[in-house]
């Protein structure tokens, strides 16, 4: 089930920036203009990091590279406010993110939960567990990855379930 007009979860096109750059779709500052690899790695090379591939962006979270880290680090806050308000929306259990950026760069995803936890404080619940996803490997990158977001949602029940996990701990060992 994917909704009445069938773009349940689709998250890519959510607003995520007002000032930001113009998305494919027409619009400006899409979540895809943020969060896609082709994004993430201009916003690195904009700030000096040379990355072009997805390889050299996993080499320098492999050496630590503090600016790639930091663009990482607001690549993730900026997901977990739009996931923030989806999580408002639908109250899923679970919150899976998957994607190849997801895979190299686990600190997304420790942002993305931290941002929605923020997102999520005057709710008198813990709020989803924000997981990485065990198999979803997407060529579009994060982008694929957020369609597969809220498995466990009603709207959402086909898509793949993640590998076993215990939560935020088994994340990195899964690399
Ligand atoms: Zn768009």
């Amino acid at each position: 089930m994917t909704g009445a007009r069938g773009f349940a979860g689709e998250l890519g096109h959510v607003t995520a920036d007002h000032a930001g750059v113009v998305c494919r779709c027409g619009k400006r500052g899409c979540l895809e203009t943020v969060a896609s690899v082709p994004a993430i790695l201009e916003a690195c090379r904009v700030r000096g990091a040379e990355l072009v591939s997805l390889d050299d962006l996993a080499a320098a979270v492999e050496r630590e590279d503090p600016v790639v880290d930091a663009v990482l680090r607001e690549v993730g806050a900026t997901l977990g406010r739009v996931l923030g308000a989806a999580a408002m929306t639908l109250d899923p259990d679970e919150i899976v993110i998957g994607g190849e950026v997801a895979h190299v760069a686990p600190v997304i995803v420790e942002q993305a939960a931290s941002a929605l936890r923020y997102e999520l404080h005057s709710l008198p619940t813990d709020g989803p567990r924000v997981v990485r996803a065990g198999r979803l490997r997407d060529s579009d990158g994060a982008l694929g990855a957020l369609a597969a977001v809220f498995h466990q949602s009603p709207l959402l029940v086909e898509y793949p379930a993640p590998a076993p996990s215990g939560g935020r701990d088994t994340q990195r060992s899964a690399r």
